[in-house]
């Protein structure tokens, strides 16, 4: 871990220089110095230019030299010596005197004389620095020297008097906010200082136990605690700066100190995205592009800019006479003696690098030997009765320009805004298509209502129609029936008169007493007019007849036609079924490309070796746990209900003698049901009586397979919610078992679920010692290296449980030794993580930690990694009134919380 950063790509680099040395004695030819300062200022700039593609490119650190001028003190007290130095800025050279007759001669970067401007100043040691932040680099500002010579003037300095006097921080900004884009792109500062091996939130004073969390694999260090705050104008950076001075003031005379003493460092974090490297999705419009199209995800760039203003040089040599116990003496100097050090140790290219002997080593391992540009300016002052530490920190300077860094492009691509925009795409289109649905839905209900109007009508008129058209036929057969008897009539009425010509002959004597009854012309005349009317009548009724009969064949068309449109809008139906089909599938792959991001965000944001300190990463996480979920849910929620028929239909017998097919698939389908079915409460007493447990137990401990592991450690964590079974898992074997998992795989969904089956073991009184035995703790201890939050959240909700358990245990007399959780080694993790952004996992810790804090003989363990200050910020911080409450009366009950805590006098109680 602490061997020197950089690799053999690093040393390769550092022998292109290997023969420019910084001697008194030796000068390099002035061309290779040359050549390398070129070198070391062009990487930002041609990286603009885009003309070379170079992630990692070496950089030695820059050191400038600057001289304060005699203040007014000096001019009386010095005015008949001579300065002990002579800068000779055209040659970049320094001469120290060492006695009157011989000097030392030694050569920098830049050498900034008392007339040095603080423009000319921040050109030539920070501004190459700025570009690369902004180019997507890390970069270090540093200020060493002695006290008063200027470390703070040359960094921190507002220039509210005089604005040529503004220093490096402020000009650092104001070309940070020219560059940066407000829409695309952000910045978040935060500023605190390090005073005795303690970080205090210069932005939020109650804040003032700030812990480093380093990633273990990349080695990132980050104050997940410190306060950011987005920059978007000048102004709100200069308003910033002062509240840091004015805590920094405060905390200060807090401490008893001054800030000379401390080291106070402004953390700058730039993020942008890089232009002509993001894809486009467009669904604005309406078009759907192929969804392969849309899956390339942004690149982003995050950098950071680090200025240090470190504490006084000469305390590394004074300390321990100015009235400081030795304790506090050693704390003070502890950061800048190891930094010299760990500088020392780079310079002369040694195996071993002490960065982890101080905090300031830590937070700034990138900046020396590191990825980071940086850029050093040793601050001296003229006086020769101060010749030694002069002399003492131009050594320091010569030493820190031998440190080589391997600079390196921090780009990363930006899953978060592609799940996001993937995320909207889904919403949008899931929306529409609902829309489109239920439009459709309504036109075919109403198109069918009109149809059925329609043909009622059509029916109706038929029938009426029919119902006049027999009328009329009936009519028209009464109308010949009397055509008939009138025309029988007419005969017989003709006969008679011949009849009457005869008898006049004495021919019919009969008829002659009997005379025929004649219709008299009247008569005639007015049937003749009913025959005429009821022709005319008949001649009206067949035209009608023939005019219904035509709009009968026009309604039958009309029908016809109608039917036809039901068949088309059927055909339209069946399309739009299938297209509804398609939409689904479609949102299907969406779903599951979404999933495959998640994850391969997942592994590569463990694959990439950097990180975004502070909250800011800790946002990106959090958008892994809501893809995950839905992976989670897997089978979907829609397969429950065909898994509970299922269960029904098949048996369970059945389905959990499908466990041990011999078909792969089978099985993988056969465990997801039980898992299902394992969920539900009500079916988990069937699932364990029919040897469900036993089986998932079994293929656990005999399948190679991932998604059978993932899905029987989730079915198993499941029916672990149950003290009963906790106890049958604990005799199957079940805790080892699961510890072995914990060990071997690397998938961070399977280790959810051991680590969730874990901890619901972990919250059962009886079971306490067979978890510490069969490695149970130890498991848990060990899958924080996936730090995938929902896992770490698990692990904690363990830890929380046990130590709950062991509180309990601890009162009624049944355990007195020390916490198992402290014995297995998770009490640097608790610490670290007792105040993580994601709520559940930092919750079940604070909770952990008021429990371990219950038991007197682990406070010695606790005050040793810093859990007590832990409890104190718990006790006050914490949003959660019970766990509050529980703090403060463990703090104020543990004998040897008391004692610390006076012995710190920090006032509690
Ligand atoms: P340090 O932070 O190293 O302890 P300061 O920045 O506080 O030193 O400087 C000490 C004093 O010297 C301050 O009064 C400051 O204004 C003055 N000073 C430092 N550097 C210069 C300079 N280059 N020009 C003028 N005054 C300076
Ligand atoms: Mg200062």
């Amino acid at each position: 871990m602490s061997t020197r950063n950089g690799g053999s790509a690093s040393r390769a680099g550092a022998a292109k220089f290997e023969n420019y040395t910084n001697t008194a004695s030796k000068y390099s030819p002035s061309s290779s110095l040359k050549s390398m300062l070129q070198h070391s200022t062009t990487a930002a700039s041609s990286l603009r230019r885009g003309s070379r593609d170079y992630s990692t490119i070496s950089g030695r650190v820059r050191v400038a030299v600057r001289l304060r001028p005699r203040n007014s003190e000096e001019m009386i007290a010095d005015a008949d010596f001579a300065d002990c130095v002579e800068l000779q800025p055209e040659l970049k050279r320094l001469k120290l005197q060492k006695n009157n007759w011989d000097s030392d001669t030694y050569e920098f970067d830049e050498v900034l004389t008392e007339y040095a401007s603080q423009k000319r100043v921040y050109e030539v040691v920070a501004k190459p620095v700025v570009e690369s932040v902004l180019d997507g680099y890390n970069g270090t500002v540093m200020a060493y020297g002695q006290t008063g010579t200027g470390k703070t003037y040359t960094l921190g300095r507002l220039g509210e008097e005089d604005a040529a006097g503004r220093g490096i921080m402020l000009r650092a900004m104001e070309d940070i906010l020219e560059e940066v884009s407000p829409e695309n792109d952000s910045i978040f500062v935060s500023y605190f200082q390090l005073y005795m091996e303690t970080i205090q939130d210069l932005l939020n004073p109650s804040n003032d136990n700030i812990a480093i969390a380093e990633d273990p694999k990349s080695g990132d260090v980050s104050l997940p605690g410190a306060t950011l705050v987005e920059i978007r104008d000048h102004k709100s950076f200069i308003e910033l700066l002062q509240l840091g001075e004015a805590n920094r003031f405060a905390t200060n005379t807090k401490l008893n100190t001054e800030s000379s003493r401390s080291h106070a460092i402004l953390m700058i974090h730039v993020k942008r995205p890089v232009k002509g490297k993001e894809s486009s999705v467009s669904t604005e419009n309406g078009n759907r592009t192929p969804i392969s199209k849309t899956l390339k995800p942004p690149v982003i760039r995050r950098s950071k800019l680090v200025i240090v203003d470190l504490a006084g040089s000469e305390r590394i040599n004074k300390s321990g006479s100015e009235g400081h116990t030795l304790e506090e003496a050693k704390s003070i100097n502890l950061s800048l003696s190891a930094l010299g050090k760990c500088i020392n140790a780079l310079a002369e290219n040694s195996a071993h690098v002490p960065v982890r002997d101080s905090k300031l080593t830590r937070l700034l391992r990138d900046s020396f030997g590191g990825t980071a540009r940086t850029s050093l300016v040793i601050t001296i002052g003229p006086s020769p009765r101060h010749q030694g530490e002069t002399s003492s920190t131009i050594l320091f300077g010569q030493r820190a320009m031998k440190v080589e860094n391997m600079v390196k492009l921090k780009e990363e691509f930006d899953y978060k805004s592609l799940s996001r925009r993937l995320e909207i795409q889904l919403d949008k289109l899931t929306a529409e298509h609902e829309r489109q649905q239920k439009a459709f839905d309504d036109e075919i209900e109403r198109i069918t209502l009109e149809g059925q109007k329609h043909i009622a009508g059509v029916e109706q008129n038929y029938t009426d129609s029919l119902e006049k058209l027999k009328c009329q036929k009936d009519y028209a057969e009464s109308l010949k029936r009397l055509e008939k008897q009138s025309a029988v009539k007419q005969e017989k009425y003709g006969q008679q008169k011949v009849n009457v010509g005869l008898s006049d002959y004495g021919i019919d004597q009969k008829s002659k007493s009997q005379p025929p009854v004649l219709p008299s012309s009247d008569e005639v005349a007015e049937l003749m007019q009913k025959l005429k009317n009821e022709i005319l009548l008949r001649n009206t009724a067949e035209a009608e007849v023939d005019n219904l009969n035509k709009q009968l064949i026009q309604w039958k068309n009309i029908e016809a036609a109608k039917n036809s449109e039901i068949l088309k809008l059927g055909k339209r139906l069946e399309d739009e079924e299938r297209e509804k089909a398609k939409l689904e599938e479609e949102i299907k792959m969406l779903q599951s490309q979404l999933l495959q991001i998640s994850f391969e965000a997942d592994q590569s944001r463990r694959n990439l070796d950097k990180r975004l300190s502070g909250q800011a990463a800790s946002s990106l996480d959090s958008l892994i746990p809501q893809a995950k979920h839905q992976q989670l849910r897997e089978p979907g929620d829609g397969d429950k209900a065909s898994v509970v028929k299922l269960f029904e239909q098949v048996g369970l017998h059945k389905i959990l003698s499908l466990l041990q097919s011999d078909d792969a698939d089978v099985r993988i389908h056969a465990v997801k049901v039980v898992a299902n079915l394992a969920a539900e409460e009500s079916n988990q007493e069937k699932i364990v009586q029919a040897g469900g447990l036993t089986s998932l137990l079994e293929l656990l401990r005999s399948s190679n397979d991932e998604t059978i592991h993932r899905v029987a450690a989730g079915a198993i964590a499941n029916l672990a919610m149950n003290e009963t079974n906790q106890e049958l898992i604990m005799a199957q074997g079940g805790i080892s078992l699961l510890s072995l998992k914990a060990t071997k795989t690397e998938d961070p969904q399977t280790l959810r679920m051991v680590a969730g089956a874990i901890a619901n073991l972990c919250g059962n009184d009886k079971l306490q010692v067979k978890l510490r035995v069969e490695g149970g703790i130890r498991a848990l201890v060990e899958m924080v290296r996936c730090r995938h939050p929902d896992v770490l959240a698990q692990v904690a909700r363990g830890m929380a449980n046990f130590a709950k358990c062991e509180s309990r245990a601890s009162t009624q007399g049944t355990k007195t030794g020390r916490s198992v959780l402290i014995e297995d080694g998770a009490l640097p993790w608790i610490v670290q993580n007792a105040n993580n952004d994601a709520s559940p996992i930092r919750r079940h810790i604070e909770l952990a930690l008021c429990h371990l804090a219950q038991h007197e003989v682990n406070a010695r363990d606790m005050i040793h990694v810093g859990a007590l200050w832990e409890l104190v910020r718990i006790s006050r911080d914490c949003s959660r009134e019970d766990i509050r409450v529980l703090a403060q009366r463990t703090l104020k009950s543990t004998s040897g919380f008391q004692a610390e805590l006076k012995r710190l006098r920090v006032d509690y109680g």
